[in-house]
């Protein structure tokens, strides 16, 4: 079979750095592409939160030339390759542009966008690498479709572009003017005078309009987006892209997010020895202050605090329900505050972690009896599948990728944005848990058993890259 080469290009990629999902995924999509045989590699910026020596980043290039903003940057590229199989990937260093401790700073974002996408263009052919597919994820490498078709027209004949929306919600959105620093007149071309019309430039509906195919993380979301509720504003766009628009839902990293092996855990177990959880429970309700009892109901939300994430209808209410409730995460201030002072004012029953924590998170799924995900809108979501894996039982709002991998088999599904259905569904998990605790295990033994591999996912997007190829040849 004719090898492919792809490209990735994304702002995140665990377990270099990760803020959200988003990092999850591009940190284990490449891999599970290459064991197909595809040749994949990955293009991140190197900003200061990557430790190089930690993950042996090797200097393969010194000060390559990028003209931005009327000067000439000199930038590096460092390599390294993923800790499972050898899958390369290459780090852009431009410290004028990646330095800082934030990776989506309030500030400069544009800038640190626009210029990483210009950058990668420049320094592909320093890397000796032809892809046939650029496949850009995010809002953050939108830019860079139409940015081949434009400052690179000539260079990527015949190279096709593949755009994933992980959030709709995160648009970047820029004034036309900032194009001039990569000397792009956007009158030349269609889609970028067309978006320009409102008064700005953004970089997602550039990615949905100039990407030859366009994905998203499930399928529900893939038909949710092209509603006004869900559409963000952007659903007229999304809806002229129906055709080649597909929703794949998103793998895990079985060997990272594994009960049997995770080093994060008190004790580690598998779904033959599920009562091994309690330890990993009495530890996660120790780590956060409360009552230490395995039999009261552990419920637990880890997730970024905004408001996509539902956390509003987390109130005094929960306290009436019988059980715990523990938060991780970190967010909107006001949603930081609201829960800080919940656990003030019931500290026996509801206790909150404002931080990011990837081991205490891994400690909570373990630990954790029932996982809350009241999304208003929720992409894909890997926080539900992790929960089964770990043997949490999922309290989650029926849409986007909750609504493709959670069912009544596995969990508790609501289906309206309120709090007597959200409130419902967790005292039915509650009542359960407590009285029928055969049914509980049938739940939680069936969450285990789904197939949460990436297998049939990068089976899914190397079909898609064929089919985009095959599109190719048939042109020609
Ligand atoms: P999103 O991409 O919208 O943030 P997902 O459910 O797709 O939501 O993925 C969230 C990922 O980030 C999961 O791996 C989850 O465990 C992790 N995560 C979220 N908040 C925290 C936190 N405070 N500490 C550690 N991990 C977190």
């Amino acid at each position: 079979m004719e090898k492919i080469n792809i490209l990735m290009v994304a702002a995140e990629a665990a377990p270099y750095v990760k803020v959200g999902g988003l990092g999850d995924v591009v940190g284990s999509l490449p891999p599970a592409l290459r064991k197909l045989g595809l040749d994949v590699r990955l293009i991140l910026p190197l900003y200061d939160a990557i430790d190089r020596k930690k993950f042996a980043l090797r200097k393969i290039f010194s000060n390559l030339a990028i003209a931005y903003a009327a000067q000439t940057y000199r930038v590096n590229l460092y390599a390294t390759f993923f800790p499972a199989g050898r899958t390369p990937v290459y780090f852009l260093d431009a410290p004028e542009f990646f330095s800082g401790p934030e990776i989506y700073p309030r500030q400069g974002q544009s800038d640190r966008f626009l210029f990483f996408s210009a950058a990668v263009l420049s320094v592909l052919p320093s890397i000796n690498f032809s892809p046939d597919i650029i496949h850009c994820h995010d809002a953050q490498t939108g830019l860079v479709p139409v940015l081949m078709k434009t400052i690179g027209a000539g260079r990527f004949e015949g190279v096709k572009t593949v755009f994933t929306i992980h959030n709709f919600t995160y648009q970047k959105k820029t004034s036309p003017a900032v194009l001039k620093k990569i000397n792009l007149d956007i009158q030349t071309c269609h889609s970028l005078a067309l978006d320009a019309r409102d008064g700005d430039i953004n970089f997602m509906v550039q990615g949905i309009l100039n990407a030859d195919q366009v994905t998203t993380v499930s399928p529900t979301y893939a038909r949710e987006i092209t509603t006004s509720f869900y559409g963000a504003g952007l659903e007229k766009i999304i809806r002229r892209r129906r055709a080649d628009l597909t929703g794949i839902i998103n793998g895990l990293d079985l060997d990272f997010f594994n009960p049997a092996r995770d080093p994060f855990l008190v004790r580690r177990y598998s779904a033959r020895c599920l009562s091994a959880k309690k330890e990993n429970k009495l530890a996660v309700q120790k780590a956060f202050g409360l009552p230490v009892d395995e039999k009261i109901a552990l419920s637990a939300l880890v997730s970024r605090l905004v408001w996509q994430k539902g956390i509003d209808l987390l109130d005094e209410k929960c306290a009436r329900l019988p059980g715990q409730l523990i938060i991780l995460g970190r967010g909107e201030q006001d949603q930081e505050k609201r829960l800080k002072a919940l656990t003030r004012r019931f500290p026996k029953q509801i206790s909150v972690q404002i931080k990011y924590d990837e081991k205490l998170a891994h400690l909570v799924y373990a630990g954790a009896d029932i996982f809350l995900m009241p999304s208003r809108f929720e992409p894909c979501g890997l926080g539900q599948m992790i929960a089964m894996r770990y043997g949490a039982v999922p309290v989650v709002r029926a849409t986007g990728g909750l609504k493709d991998t959670v069912s009544r088999q596995t969990g508790f599904v609501f289906q309206d944005m309120t709090q007597p259905a959200f409130f419902g569904a967790w005292q039915k998990a509650l009542d359960i848990f407590y009285q029928q605790p055969r049914q509980w295990r049938r739940r939680q033994s069936a969450g285990f058993r789904k197939d949460f591999s990436w297998t049939k996912p990068a089976r899914s997007y190397a079909f898609l890259y064929r089919h985009l190829l095959d599109r190719r040849t048939k042109k020609n």
